[in-house]
């Protein structure tokens, strides 16, 4: 069975690596030709969506179609017979890489997000500022991640400056949540419906970029986020993986967003669980059936952003594992990231190794105000 990926990027590289650990063979698809991908399976670089004929091609080539992000362009994937190939389905993308189709869809099936409104012409300014409030995140309602296509407001005018910078591309206009803390939930469903959920990773992000992911194996709300993704990929009869990002307000939670696809905050299944969700994701699209897996916990994950730390500070212990995608550096480009593992130390010697990690990442400060587990 041969599994095509749409996309070229770091998690294109692990769902690639995944399934060659599968005994499947693998091509990827992408715009992008910086990956190392071709030391590990076949790769058509330099492809532009655009051009139908090499699309077409690629999907005739293959047996099972995946993508590696949300941004897969929805116009370009009509155009071509996809021949029921490609899973996660087109209906979970087109939702899940727009925003506003997001909000509205999770609304409808009772899953409470922040409040928001959405703006596709300067008349809606006025009605959103009300409807919201102040402060504000106005953010691209398509192509927007890592925090990019975004601007915090304070008032109308600040809102209505945002959007001219934004170029009225449409956006929402989002309640800024004073939330406790942040998680996510990484789950799996297959193709007879059988579901499988990781445990809640608590998340640190800065300048909206995810820099660590904590697990416990014991958040208080892994029942209530386990019971919003499930009512999500039942509602869709999806497979594959699913992420569903959250802030935790008081007891409960509004879903910040959720990715069709495996995840940076469930990295650290890599090496804290007996099947990654790279493994679950290729197994779940290729037909496979997947079961709830085994964790060890806690587990950590860290992301190396801009630089990569010396992965020689980390070899020598078991407990590290350092990832490098191979990517050139470049300011606030993810390069890699490193797992920590329990591995049977104390609570108290795990996080002296989480806070060495975010040391070696320059985030001292972030090292010494561990959230706690
Ligand atoms: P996003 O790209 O929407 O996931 O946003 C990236 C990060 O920005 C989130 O993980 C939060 O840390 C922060 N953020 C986004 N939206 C909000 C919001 N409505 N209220 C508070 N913080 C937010």
């Amino acid at each position: 069975m041969k599994l095509g990926i749409l996309g070229t990027g770091q998690l294109a590289m692990m769902l690639a690596e995944a399934a060659i650990e599968e005994g499947l063979q693998v091509a990827t698809w992408g715009v992008k030709t910086c990956e190392p991908l071709e030391h590990i399976c076949e790769t058509h670089y330099g492809q532009d969506f655009a051009d139908s004929k090499a699309l077409q091609a690629f999907i005739d080539s293959v047996d099972v179609l995946t993508f590696d992000t949300e941004n897969t362009p929805i116009d370009a994937l009509a155009k071509v017979n996809l021949g029921g190939k490609l899973l996660p389905s087109t209906q979970a993308l087109t939702i899940f890489q727009d925003r506003n189709e997001e909000k509205a869809y999770l609304n409808s099936q009772g899953i409470a997000t922040a409040v928001y409104y959405y703006i596709s012409e300067n008349k809606h300014l006025a009605t959103a500022a009300e409807t919201v409030g102040f402060p504000a995140i106005l953010k691209t309602s398509q192509d927007g991640y890592d925090g990019k296509g975004q601007a915090v407001v304070k008032n109308l005018a600040e809102l209505t400056q945002a959007w001219e910078n934004l170029k009225h591309a449409p956006c929402v206009l989002e309640q800024m949540v004073n939330f406790i803390e942040e998680i996510s939930i990484v789950c799996a469903r297959d193709q007879k419906g059988h579901m499988a959920f990781f445990p809640v990773s608590v998340n640190t992000h800065q300048h909206g970029q995810l820099i660590l992911s904590l697990v416990n194996g014991q958040h208080p709300l892994q029942a209530l986020a386990q019971s919003i993704a499930k009512t999500v990929v039942e509602d869709l009869n999806y497979v594959g993986c699913l992420a569903v990002e959250f802030f935790v307000v008081g007891d409960t939670l509004l879903v910040n967003e959720v990715a069709p696809r495996v995840h940076n905050s469930g990295h650290w299944t890599l090496n804290a669980s007996d099947a990654s969700q790279f493994a679950m994701h290729v197994k779940a699209v290729c037909g496979k059936d997947i079961n709830q897996p085994k964790v060890q916990t806690p587990a950590a994950m860290v992301n190396c952003i801009s630089n990569m730390p010396e992965a020689n500070e980390f070899t020598e212990h078991s407990f590290y594992n350092v990832y490098d995608y191979g990517k050139t550096a470049r300011p606030m480009r993810k390069l890699g990231h490193i797992n920590v593992s329990a591995n049977g130390q104390s609570e108290q010697a795990f996080y002296q190794h989480v806070a060495k990690a975010l040391i070696a990442i320059n985030e001292p400060a972030l090292a010494k105000n561990l959230p706690s587990l």
